[in-house]
Order: structure tokens, then sequence, then C-alpha cells
């Protein structure tokens, strides 16, 4: 970390300090833990959908193992994000140098940046058929709820990081803006997919500018058209941007999961592993006979959008 924060030393004024105090990895995996175990304990206060204790022990332990080896491959790849952040220093590449832009600037284009390319991210995760094929672990839970949010495949996560690390270049992002996206971001997929609701009137205002719980929830429908909405990360305006908001979800239809990937062998920490290379896994298409590839916003009905 000391390497890195010497090399930011062409920041505009401000940034020395706030690289510096840099929480390190492990107090981040700390406060990740925390809150995890939080909004675990909400969940159980006042659970959006009820479930039994024996089902959500084990659909817990199946995301955790999945959740530590995802942990484990961001963990190793973790020096590839400073990397991109020294050679848009070194370049004086990116809108924060350009500008010379004071922190709180830093901040905002940093924010916006990642988040923007988060979302080219998912929607590519969707609209490619091999591409859907990994995307699908996260999709096949039936039971979203806070473990939810880092079952992803290492597929997945590469793929999400190699668009991250273009955005921490393109946007000249400093190491404590990078830290500080991470880490909002860590805390909001949690809170997305926990199994809590917000009244709606606090939902209405937080989505002004926040992807809420309420409108993630939408995301993880079985109904392939709502599938296909609400792919923004943690700020809402690029699914308003992008015509792909909804403003459901309606709770009491909600169905999480994905047509034929429901079994044990399927859901199983093998499984889900295996998941992107078993080509006969999904939905039968009745026309072809072939699994579904990849869902298509095509028949996605007006009265779902804005
Ligand atoms: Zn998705």
């Amino acid at each position: 970390m000391m390497a890195t924060t010497s090399l930011l030393t062409r920041l505009p004024a401000g940034s020395e300090a706030l690289n510096a105090a840099l929480p390190s990895n492990g107090t981040r995996l700390a406060f990740l833990f925390a809150t995890l175990g939080v909004i675990a304990l909400f969940e159980a206060a006042f659970p959006l959908f009820d479930r039994a204790w024996g089902h959500r022990l084990r659909h817990m332990g199946r995301n955790l193992a999945i959740t530590a080896i995802f942990l484990g491959l961001n963990l190793l790849l973790s020096p590839i994000s400073p990397l991109a952040t020294r050679i848009s220093n070194e370049a004086q590449f990116g809108p924060s140098y350009w500008l010379r832009l004071a922190p709180a600037g830093q901040l905002a284009v940093g924010i916006i940046g990642l988040d923007l390319f988060a979302y080219f991210a998912h929607v590519t995760l969707h609209k490619f058929a091999w591409l859907w094929r990994f995307h699908r672990v996260h999709h096949s839970d039936n039971a979203v709820d806070v473990t939810t949010a880092f079952r992803e495949h290492p597929g997945e996560t590469l793929w999400r990081i190699g668009w991250h690390v273009a955005g921490v270049f393109i946007f000249g992002t400093p190491m404590w803006v990078l830290v500080v996206y991470l880490t909002l971001s860590a805390f909001n997929a949690q809170l997305e997919h926990a199994n809590i609701r917000l009244p709606v009137g606090l939902d209405r205002w937080l989505r002004l500018l926040f992807v809420t719980p309420n409108m993630h929830k939408v995301h993880h429908s079985r109904h392939q058209p709502e599938t296909d909405t609400n792919y923004a990360n943690l700020l809402s305006i690029w699914d308003r941007l992008g015509r792909t908001y909804n403003r459901g979800p309606r709770f009491a239809e909600l169905h999480y999961g994905l047509d034929g990937f429901d079994d044990q062998d399927k859901q199983s920490v093998g499984g889900l592993l295996k998941m992107p290379f078993m080509t006969s896994w999904g939905r039968q298409d009745t026309t072809t006979g072939d699994a579904r590839q990849r869902p298509t916003a095509s028949a996605m009905p007006s009265a779902l959008t804005e």
C-alpha cells in the first residue's frame, strides 16, 4: 500500500492524506462480515419471505462457500486496480488529472464512472449467451438473501474485474476513491439482496439516487421480462437512462430463481461451479428443444417500466 501511495503524489492537494489513511484489506473484510452479520439479524427480525431454518442454513452454507471463492479471487487479483491507478497517474490520464479536481470532484467522478462501467458489465452478462451462462449462478438462487450478494461464479468475477479495471484507468480514479466506491458497492450489494423490504415511502425517496433492496428484487424475478430490468449497481440513474428501469416489484407475485435450475444437484457448490459449462441445463425451448441460452427483453410489457 505504501508503494502505491508514494506514486500518487501528483494528484491534486488533499489526495495524499486520503490515500495514506486507507484501510487495509483485513479491515475492509472485517467491515464486510460485520455488515453481513447486522443485515442477517434484520432478515431474522423482519423477513420479507419466511423460510424454514433448515433450508436457510443449507442455503447459507452453499452461498458462503461460493462467497469464499469470490473473496479469494478478489484478494488474489487485488493488486490489479492499484496498478491501473498507478498507470493513469503516471500518464496523468483521466478527468481527475485533466481538471485538477479537488477530492470531492474526484469522488464524484470516480463513483459515477465506476458505477457506469459496473452497469455495462452487468448488462453484457445478460445479453451475451456465453456470459449469461456464468451469471446464471447468481440468478438461479431461488431464496435471495444477504448471502446471495457474492454468489458469483469466478468467470463472472473475472469479467466484472475487467470492466472495473478499465473504469479505474479511464476515469483516472485515485486509490482512495476506489476504496470508497468498492466499500459502498459491497455494502449496497448486501443490502439490496437482503430478505427485507423497505417501507414504500422511504424506498421511493432512496431510489431517486440509489438502487434499493425493493428495486433490485425485481431483477431476481423468475419472470424473464423482469429479470432484464434494474441492472444498476449503486446508482439508479443508469437504469433510468438506459430505459431498463422497473418500478416493481409486486412482492405477492415475486418468485426468485431460474426455471430448470432448482434441483439439489444444480444448487450444490459443485453444481454451481460447473453450471456455466453444462449445456443441457436450463429450461427447454419448446420450439427448438434447446436449453434456453439467455433471456431477452423483447417481451417486456410497458406497464412494468417508466
Ligand atoms: Zn443479473
